[in-house]
């Protein structure tokens, strides 16, 4: 399929470009290849101009750090949208395979035109998980990236977008703004047939849960489970052991599931951080999160399965 200038596309030629009868061929890893002369189409940069803007391309919709949505539906298509509120945005690209995935960071809120409605990616969330994370989910992140380092951190310059990677520069001090991630650890503490649930003193939730807190420089992350235990509820940890991770983009996290066996110590609790903790048996739990959704979920249910 060829590469449109879209704003100029004419009915016809979209048509045509969506039948594919323009003589060119997908070779994957979103490359387009010209089948009579094998000459491949470029690769498109990380942020767009409306130029690169192709006729499969779809898009999820960004106001103000929300998601248009409208039922189920969170991701549009050219068709659904004005191209000139489109191209008045930021253009994001998520993923480029047969159809690219652009996340737009809008100008103006056009929820009211589209008779839909703003929804955080945590909303979202509730409905397909695992795919709204690899969608919305890492759009959302790439749209912070993008908002956060319009300037240079070190002088102030204005950056502009890296053609061969997904970077922001600041050419004067040569510097590289990637998408940030935050590492962070999550663990189970286990005590024979009992594990540790607590609830969150900084966030309104029903749910008991694991333990969770960000990695600090110079650490590794079995140290930062050893040491988020010990701040959060004053116990000592051994056997700690890497299970799974997940990408949580709240804001850009990647969360290292482990598991932990209780050494010693008595329930302390820092008051700032937990609000209740206890030690729970596997076949009495209370409210916990989705295994669907969350890495403390699949940590609980893990334990359950392997006990
Ligand atoms: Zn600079």
């Amino acid at each position: 399929m060829k590469r449109l200038h879209i704003l100029r596309a004419s009915p016809s030629l979209m048509r045509k470009a969506r039948k594919g009868v323009f003589g060119f061929r997908w070779i994957g890893d979103s490359k387009l290849q010209n089948k009579s002369t094998g000459i491949n189409m470029p690769s498109r940069p990380n942020v767009l101009s409306p130029s690169d803007i192709r006729i499969d391309d779809r898009y999820i919709l960004f106001y103000d750090g929300s998601v248009i949505v409208k039922g189920a539906k969170y991701v549009w298509e050219l068709g659904d949208l004005d191209p000139t509120a489109l191209v008045e945005g930021a253009l994001i690209l998520v993923a480029d395979a047969e159809e690219g995935l652009i996340a737009v960071d809008l100008q103006r809120d056009l929820s009211t035109d589209l008779t839909a409605s703003l929804v955080s990616v945590r909303t979202l969330l509730r409905t397909e998980p695992e795919l709204v994370l690899r969608t919305a989910g890492r759009a959302n992140q790439l749209v912070e990236w993008y908002q956060q380092h319009q300037y240079c951190g070190k002088c102030g310059e204005k950056t502009t977008p890296r053609s061969t990677e997904r970077a922001l520069e600041c050419v004067p001090c040569n510097r590289h703004y990637f998408p940030r991630i935050n590492p962070c650890v999550i663990v189970l503490v286990k005590r024979n047939e009992e594990v540790l649930l607590a609830k969150s003193a900084r966030f309104n939730s029903d749910f008991y849960s694991c333990l969770a807190g960000f990695i600090e420089v110079g650490e590794t992350p079995e140290e930062t489970v050893e040491r988020e235990v010990y701040e959060e509820v004053g116990l000592l940890v051994k056997s700690v052991r890497y299970v799974f991770s997940q990408s949580w983009p709240f804001p850009s996290q990647l969360m290292l599931g482990f598991i932990a066996e209780y050494k010693s110590g008595e329930l302390a609790l820092q008051a700032d951080e937990i609000a209740e903790a206890a030690w729970y048996k596997l076949d009495q739990l209370p409210n916990i999160p989705s295994a669907a959704v969350s890495v403390a979920g699949r940590l609980i249910e893990y334990v359950n399965q392997n006990k």
